[in-house]
């Protein structure tokens, strides 16, 4: 069996990130959020586009002013008055300034700004009271945050409001971004019914269906709910054979244990499938079977609600966030966190037990979700956000010790 880090690298390595040229969607700005940027963006424009000014103020010569003091002030004549977005018509001479406001062009002439704190209006002329530090003082220059020509933003990168905000500021309003991976889902199982069916006894809700669509739809993928497939060979292959057709992804939930009815390994093999994994030292989510077609990834993931979920913020949710073209931070995020109760595993699997992370002055503190951490009841792990994560070996963790915990 394989470790969870064995099996993670494994499935990490399989994924072929978008790139290049090839799946592309062109969008507009305003449907870009939270899409991966796929060619790097340039721009004619510098930032700033112009030396402009920092603060309210008066736009001077340096010279004029560095020997000013609060006994004896400098007086300048005000020939101009600069508010931002207009364009200045003249030029400080020595002994001028202007009255500028912030963001106002820096005038021609001028080379250093005077907030208005330290001058005095006085009819056309102002006094100064008190040098700036240095020339340049309080002006944003010209390309001094992003020179025309290199790379404004790259590829690879998540479309974040701070970056929809470069993008706009640079006039860039269609964007190639890769597109979405298509991920199909499946459950299988004789006993599921859908949440509008009526419940007879031994049947069970496919909330597996929900869950993962939902998860996909969370990464940013478009989910193609395929429903329910009976524990029947001919239809668990044809629809299995369907999802691999239609999707970047499979995930599939249950039938991948060793019970009587568990068809799903045997079919991928059958379909020609290459079978890398097929359990892993983890709990809950020990029977996790992946396999590659020619362009698709399989997840065969277990059916127990949890460990469906477990198995997808694990392994699948990287996977998804790497195949859709980000380049950095697609890695699973695990923080340090004291856990405030005493954690139990039996060290023989890496175990994750389900809880909720919170920041307790700049620490993260991990509660365990009370009542049974079986991987069938999904109830308690609703309103959880990380997963506590015991090593192989470890049996119990004290309350007060810290352990790292799975964000999710
Ligand atoms: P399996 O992995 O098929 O052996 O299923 C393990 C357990 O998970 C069984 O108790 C199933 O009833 C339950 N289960 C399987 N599939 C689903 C599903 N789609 N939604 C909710 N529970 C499921
Ligand atoms: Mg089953």
């Amino acid at each position: 069996m394989l470790s969870v880090k064995q099996a993670s690298t494994i499935i990490f390595d399989l994924v072929q990130p978008f790139s290049g040229q090839n799946n592309i969607d062109v969008v507009k700005i305003t449907d870009a959020t939270g899409r991966i940027l796929a060619a790097p963006v340039t721009s004619k424009l510098d930032f700033p586009h112009w030396d402009n000014s920092a603060m309210d103020g008066y736009a001077v010569r340096f010279a004029d002013v560095e020997n000013c003091s609060q006994e004896e002030p400098v007086s300048l004549e005000i020939i101009e008055e600069i508010p931002a977005g207009y364009q200045p018509q003249k030029i400080v001479r020595s002994q001028q300034a202007a009255r500028i406001f912030t963001g106002a062009i820096v005038p021609p002439g001028a080379d250093t700004i005077v907030m208005q704190e330290n001058a005095k209006k006085q009819g056309s002329r102002v006094l100064i009271f008190s040098p700036p530090k240095q020339p340049q003082a309080f002006v944003r220059q010209q390309a001094s945050y992003y020179q025309a020509g290199n790379i404004l933003l790259d590829s690879g990168i998540r479309l974040t409001p701070s970056a929809i905000a470069v993008l706009a500021a640079a006039q860039c309003t269609n964007l190639k971004v890769y597109r979405r991976p298509r991920v199909a889902i499946l459950s299988t199982g004789d006993e599921l019914v859908t949440p509008e069916q009526a419940l007879k006894p031994g049947q069970i809700v496919d909330s597996n269906q929900y869950a993962l669509a939902s998860f996909v739809a969370e990464n940013n993928c478009i989910p193609i709910p395929l429903g329910i497939v009976p524990d029947r060979p001919e239809a668990l292959q044809k629809a299995i054979a369907k999802a691999i057709s239609q999707a970047d992804v499979v995930l599939s939930t249950g039938g991948v244990s060793v019970g009587d009815y568990d068809y799903v390994d045997r079919i991928l093999a059958e379909l020609k499938g290459e079978i890398h994994i097929r359990s892993v030292a983890v709990k809950p989510g020990k029977p996790l079977t992946v396999a590659t077609f020619p362009n698709c990834l399989y997840f065969g993931i277990p059916g127990n609600p949890v460990s469906a979920l477990v198995s997808c913020w694990r392994f699948v949710q990287p996977a998804l966030k790497k195949l859709s073209g980000l380049s950095t931070g697609w890695e699973p995020k695990f923080v340090k966190a004291k856990t405030c109760q005493e954690l139990r595993a039996n060290g023989r699997r890496e175990t994750y037990l389900w809880g909720e992370l919170k920041l307790v002055d700049g620490c993260y503190e991990f509660a365990l979700a009370g009542g049974s951490h079986s991987s069938g009841n999904l109830i308690n792990l609703a309103a959880t956000n990380g997963l506590a994560v015991l090593p192989v070996g470890a049996k119990v963790v004290s309350a007060g010790e810290l352990v790292a915990a799975l964000q999710i």
